[in-house]
């Protein structure tokens, strides 16, 4: 009989591919090493989760390595803060880089050495144009550039300029270095790219020492080359980078500088989330210009947004699974970053109940002063996760919403002369209402039925519609709960040429006081609960205190999006 094949262990898609046929024909003999290189000057987000899910994962799958690189060519604005939080992320996420972590700027000798070899080959000069005349000169995608005047200056003139430059002998945007490629490449890239410019700034780890830096392309390649570096995944908008990519490689590799084979540079398609905005600029505008309170808001979608909103690494990591990898651009349903967490918390998380939107009932025939204990699964479908008890006595707090005066019908919560079963405890009647000078519910009288205790005989014989949670007023915990919802309300909020926050969402917090059952005041931080019936919460990371916790609304139990009607946001 034929044997069932071995269940692959991860799913294939087209850069796996490529790495197999590598694999197979010995390109790299086996070898497997990719990189995660983010530039240090922002926090990362949910998209850099994609990137380095693939990266990692690809080096954990084969075997291989991963490098954590920071792409630090840009010293003005660049930070520790941002390495260290980028550092944090990635750690969090569950990924490890073992001894290789590295910095573009350690290869700032390298790459200057690199440049002077291009100069005394030929095949780079100091340009003195200005930044405008630059652009001027470069061509558009129907027409091509303009040769510079400077193009052919004699190879010690070059030689002289670039060592002046180094020197800091002249003042920024005086000139800069390009490689002498092709002014008339259609490839806009590839007509004679800039790869040296003067900065008179300080570096996050070279300090003083420079004040000429490497631009991007030229930096990247070589990086990854000196790095052993074996499959370069970047995102699609690189493609048109790879002629240089290749070019500058080819160009060293055949001098003797670098040896082959040479990274292979593979792009593939950017996370795009909906009701999200994921330019660094606009996320730095959105804390700078306080439209949330920080970095790590929870309602930001950073990697510290999402962990303080109570996302699990393990549910961002499926997530990254579900939506694959492909060469096709395509926008990601936040519903599905939603429905991961909630995939991941249902199976974990243990159930509690708290009270959001109080509405006092007291039980007219229940003993006054009696405190009885009723127990409750602490998940539904896990019995090996044990139970707690709950205080019970004759007045509670229940959900606001769970009663109504005038119901509509098929409504099975509490009415007048209606029945429910108290969760976990009693049937009870609703016998009566007390309401304020405005007419509004403050409280409900009901009648319990002593014989219907869940978990009795006496509960069997008593099947009813509704079911809904409930609190003995007394032993409640008081607790602030933040009622978190997506930041925008409209799902493509930087698209469609308005200005991106005239869509944030108003209601994307609202803070509550809410009751909670007693045992939550041992809460510590990062706990994570199923609130029965309101959603997944997790204790904030920042706020709470040792017997008082704060809460996060994660993720409500359901999408309550699907009619994209903000109204509904907060419940
Ligand atoms: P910038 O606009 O500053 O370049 P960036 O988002 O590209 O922003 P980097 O720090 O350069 O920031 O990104 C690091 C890595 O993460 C890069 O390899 C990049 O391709 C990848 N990356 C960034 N955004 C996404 C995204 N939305 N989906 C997948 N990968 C991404
Ligand atoms: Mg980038």
């Amino acid at each position: 009989m034929a044997k069932t094949p071995n269940k692959l262990p991860f799913a294939p898609n087209f850069i796996r591919n490529i790495v197999d046929q590598d694999n197979a024909t010995r390109k790299w003999g086996g070898r497997v090493e990719t990189r995660f290189p983010p530039e240090p000057n922002g926090y990362l987000h949910i998209g850099h989760a994609k990137s380095i899910c693939l990266n990692f994962g690809l080096a954990r799958d084969y075997r291989g390595e991963c490098h954590m690189r920071f792409d630090d060519t840009n010293p003005t604005k660049e930070e520790q803060e941002y390495v260290d939080s980028i550092l944090d992320s990635v750690r969090w996420l569950g990924f490890d880089w073992g001894k290789h972590l590295y910095y573009a700027s350690d290869y700032f000798d390298k790459l200057y050495e690199f440049a002077e070899h291009f100069i005394k080959t030929g095949k780079a000069y100091v340009d003195s144009l200005s930044a405008d005349e630059i652009r001027q000169h470069r061509g558009t995608l129907t027409e091509a550039g303009k040769e510079s005047p400077y193009r052919n200056r004699p190879v010690e003139e070059n030689l002289d300029l670039f060592r002046r430059m180094k020197a800091g002998e002249f003042p920024d945007g005086t000139h800069v270095l390009r490689l002498k490629i092709d002014m008339a490449s259609p490839n806009i890239n590839m007509r004679d790219p800039a790869i040296y410019r003067i900065r008179h700034a300080d570096h996050h780890r070279t300090g003083g020492k420079w004040c000429i830096y490497p631009l991007y392309d030229y930096t990247h390649c070589i990086s990854d080359a000196l790095e052993n570096i074996t499959h370069s995944i970047c995102t699609l908008e690189f493609e048109d980078h790879r002629p240089l990519y290749d070019w500058v490689l080819n160009e060293l590799a055949n001098d003797g500088d670098l040896k082959r084979p040479l990274p292979q540079q593979i792009e593939f398609a950017r996370l795009n989330l909906t009701y999200t905005v994921m330019s660094k600029r606009k996320l730095i505008e959105l804390v700078e210009g306080k439209y949330v309170d920080g970095w790590d808001d929870p309602r930001m979608n950073t990697l510290v947004g999402v962990h303080r909103r109570g996302y699990t690494p393990e549910s961002i990591r499926l997530f990254c699974e579900r939506i694959g990898v492909s060469k096709a651009d395509s926008w990601i349903d936040i519903g599905m970053l939603e429905d991961a967490l909630r995939d991941d918390l249902n199976e974990r998380a243990e159930r509690r109940i708290a009270v959001l939107k109080p509405l006092k009932l007291i039980i007219d025939n229940y003993p006054d002063g009696k405190v009885e204990e009723c127990e409750a699964p602490n998940h539904p479908q896990k019995p090996e996760l044990g139970k707690r008890k709950l205080p019970f006595s004759k007045t509670l707090y229940i959900e606001h919403e769970d009663f109504m005066e005038n119901p509509p019908q098929g409504y099975f919560r509490l009415s007048p002369n209606a029945e429910v079963r108290l969760r976990y405890a009693y049937v009870v009647k609703c016998v009566g209402v007390e309401k304020n000078k405005q007419g509004e519910v403050e409280a409900i009288h009901c009648t319990y039925d002593a014989q219907s205790k869940s978990g009795t005989a006496g509960a069997e014989a008593r099947k009813v519609k509704g079911n809904i949670h409930w609190l003995s007023a007394a032993q409640a915990l008081r607790a602030e709960v933040r009622l978190y919802d997506r930041l925008f309300t409209h799902p493509h909020p930087d698209a469609g040429g308005k200005d991106y926050k005239e869509f944030l969402n108003p209601h994307s917090k609202e803070v509550i006081s809410a009751y909670l059952e007693p045992g939550l005041a041992s809460a510590k931080l990062e706990d994570r609960f199923q609130f029965e019936r309101h959603g997944y919460f997790v204790t904030d990371l920042k706020d709470t205190k040792p017997g008082k916790p704060v809460f996060n609304r994660a993720v409500t139990l359901r999408d309550s999006w699907t009619k994209h009607d903000p109204a509904r946001a907060v419940r």
